[in-house]
């Protein structure tokens, strides 16, 4: 097996433990004469995976008590949606702050459901900063503040977060989560799709306070109302289980390895390896965010023309290097270091990075 540095953005890569593990149960799960992805959902087999996913989650973010763990389909996408939806009822306003594309789309689905008021956009600056986390006050009458913890486009991370005092706090956390210590008690509501650190596509990971509940409509429609999948541990409808089954092993293997401690050190230091190559390239590799909010998952930056990022991408993936590819919308390179890209992955392309830019500068 010829395993390539595979620095997609999401899907990403996934560890290769979990991979052999799902391919050595696929067929037949311990001996138990089926797939985990052939038996009922309410079968006490899934269930036991299903609920250790819950607490895995909790033990390794450090999710307080009074948080409900959700797995529901839609991906984030759907998020930007029942977020306003459960909350935006009765005349209210929310607040948000507009760092990037994804914060975008999070605004444009809350804005065809009702009022929301921008506290910071980054359009001015083409999304390359972030407001100090001190001067985002939200409005005393706001149902929430909603923000984007990691923009995986821009390659933009907020390091710390507003206190928002009674107004509940909501994160679209799909590209950080579980790549770094975060206080959660900071959080009324966060929400992240698997496929960059926690597994893969299919299912997303809702982390709500029950209180939020008290302050949300009930007259949805039953699928897009918190409240029901609160009530079901995530099991009113059939979830995605293979996508919570392979979740389940994605955290055993987190936890085996330290944690998430361990994790945001391991990825800190692939990050800095990229950034070391960028800063000592005499200006042939650029970063255009801000350096107090660059990502350590996804690092972006720009060469000195779009040839030579064609060819950069062209060179690396000939070298072994796959989705080294900017988003379309914005171009450049962009290196995303979710959890399970191996340190050799970042010394594979820092060392590829000081030799395009020896060879092309
Ligand atoms: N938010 C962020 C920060 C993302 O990176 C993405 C996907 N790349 C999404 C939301 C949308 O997620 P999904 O494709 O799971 O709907």
């Amino acid at each position: 097996m010829a395993r390539k540095y595979n620095f997609y953005a999401g899907p990403s890569t996934l560890p290769v433990a979990v991979l052999n593990e799902l391919e050595e149960e696929i067929a037949d799960y311990r001996g138990q004469g089926l797939s985990m992805i052939e038996t009922s959902h309410r079968s006490k087999m899934y269930e036991k995976v299903h609920n250790e996913a819950i607490s895995l989650l909790r033990e390794l973010l450090a999710v307080p008590e009074d948080r409900e763990i959700l797995f529901l389909g839609g991906g984030a996408t759907l998020q930007f949606s029942m977020v306003p939806m459960n909350f935006l009822g009765n005349q209210k306003s929310c607040d948000m702050v507009v760092s990037g594309a994804w914060a975008k789309k999070a605004l444009s689905d809350a804005q065809k459901l009702g009022t929301v008021k921008v506290l910071f956009d980054g359009a001015e600056g083409h999304y390359t900063s972030l407001p100090d986390p001190a001067d985002v006050r939200p409005h005393e009458d706001a149902a929430y503040l909603h923000i984007t913890s990691n923009e995986t486009i821009g390659g933009l991370q907020w390091k710390e977060f507003p206190d928002t005092g009674d107004v509940p706090l909501v994160a679209d956390m799909s590209s950080d989560i579980a790549g770094r210590r975060v206080p959660m008690e900071k959080f009324d509501l966060v929400y992240a799709g698997a496929q960059k650190n926690l597994g893969p596509a299919g299912v997303t990971v809702v982390i709500m306070k029950k209180d939020m509940l008290d302050k949300a409509r009930n007259d949805l429609p039953v699928y897009l109302s918190y409240a029901t999948h609160v009530e079901k541990n995530s099991l009113h409808n059939t979830p995605p289980v293979f996508s919570i089954y392979a979740m389940q092993k994605v955290l055993a293997w987190l936890k085996a390895n330290g944690g998430i401690e361990a994790a945001e050190k391991r990825n800190e230091e692939k990050a800095g390896l990229i950034y070391q190559a960028m800063e000592s390239s005499g200006g042939f590799y650029v970063s255009p965010v801000e350096r107090a909010y660059r990502s350590t998952m996804n690092v972006v930056f720009r060469l000195p023309t779009e040839e030579l990022e064609t060819l950069f991408v062209q060179e690396a993936e000939a070298a072994g290097m796959l989705g080294l590819k900017g988003h379309r919308s914005v171009g450049g390179v962009r290196a995303s270091l979710y959890n399970a890209v191996p340190l050799e992955g970042a010394q594979t392309l820092a060392e590829f990075m000081k030799d395009f830019a020896a060879k092309n500068g």
